[in-house]
């Protein structure tokens, strides 16, 4: 990467109106058939545009070709009987009605691969495709099959790299697993969780991250959030594996979040997209709130490697919030960026 201070997004953006309905997670589409193909790709086309006019360097599609971040990549899988529900608690905290493992898991062909592709022809800029992580992946599903967390995880690892591959030929330069479980299930994160993440970015050569966070601003969210007390330590467990696993980005919460800030530093040596867009709030940060995160952060992350980012995704915002969030996570970075090189001058 060129540029200092690399922007970038989390994950999801939100959707426009005549796609899904707006501000809702798991929003069933609007459109059927080639109509929602081509609706998906009108609606990656306006969610580029909206990161480009923003000035965000790294881009993805939104999200825009999924319905939900794990579910939709899971729908495509052999053996998850859809029809056969489950009721199980989402990391350990919300009640969900999921799908159940019925045999072994396998991947006919790649889910997102022809998305990316598109994605790709839209673009120079680098981008940035997300998956979900295996350890979040066997947390939204009941098993009915493996018998094994372990195990399961381990499978869809295997089919994770497999999907990874095809996004890797199709152009994407980050590929990131997103694994909100991890910082609920620490042991079995440094246990066989990390192991699994590796084993799905198996002989990859473009980078890979990793998105951990306390979840979207949504109730089940904010309500756990205030039982966690005043400081959030629960990435201590996990940083210093991380630190030594092969993944290249560990993407995290910042700003407004109760993780003490110096936390990163058992992350030492890895890149770190930072977090500094709440994304619980409609609250539109100033450039200067964004550059204050930066600047704490650069304490404990190495500026070549610091890319700042939102907390988490925002699906569930309105559209003019985001796009007013992503012009001040750009204008917040160029502060910091002019202050990096006044200093290098000096
Ligand atoms: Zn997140």
């Amino acid at each position: 990467m060129k540029t200092l201070l690399p922007t970038s997004t989390a994950g999801s953006l939100p959707k426009p109106s005549w796609l899904a309905q707006p501000e809702t997670l798991w929003s069933p589409w609007k459109l059927q058939d080639e109509a929602l193909v081509q609706g998906k790709q009108d609606a990656l086309r306006l969610s580029l545009l909206a990161q480009q006019q923003a000035g965000i360097e790294i881009v993805s599609d939104g999200e825009q070709t999924r319905q939900h971040f794990v579910t939709t990549f899971i729908e495509h899988l052999n053996g998850v009987d859809f029809d056969q529900r489950k009721t199980v608690k989402i990391r350990d905290r919300y009640e969900a009605s999921v799908p159940v493992v019925v045999g072994d898991v396998s991947l006919s062909k790649p889910v997102f691969a022809e998305d990316a592709a598109f994605l790709r022809q839209q673009t120079q800029q680098p981008i940035k495709w997300a998956l979900p992580g295996p350890m979040t992946m066997v947390d939204t599903l009941f098993d009915d099959h493996y018998h094994s967390r372990e195990k399961l995880a381990w499978e869809f690892a295997k089919i994770l790299n497999q999907e990874a591959k095809a996004l890797q030929a199709a152009g994407v330069d980050i590929i990131q697993f997103d694994e909100p479980a991890f910082n609920v299930f620490f042991d079995e994160v440094n246990d066989w969780g990390i192991a699994a993440l590796e084993k799905a970015i198996e002989g990859l050569e473009c980078e890979t991250a990793v998105h951990i966070c306390y979840g979207y601003g949504i109730k089940a969210n904010t309500d756990w959030k205030k039982t966690l007390g005043s400081e959030w330590r629960q990435y201590e467990a996990i940083f210093p594996k991380l630190q030594q696993s092969n993944i290249d980005l560990i993407s995290l919460e910042c700003h407004n979040s109760r993780v003490p800030i110096d936390l990163l530093e058992l992350l030492r040596g890895k890149k770190v997209m930072v977090g500094a867009i709440d994304v619980a709030t409609h609250t539109i940060e100033t450039p200067e709130e964004v550059a204050q995160t930066l600047r704490k952060a650069l304490e404990f992350v190495d500026a070549d490697k610091l890319y700042p980012c939102t907390n988490c995704g925002m699906a569930p915002l309105p559209r003019d919030v985001s796009n007013a969030k992503l012009a001040a996570l750009s204008a917040g970075a160029e502060i910091v960026r002019q202050e990096l090189s006044a200093l290098k001058a000096s």
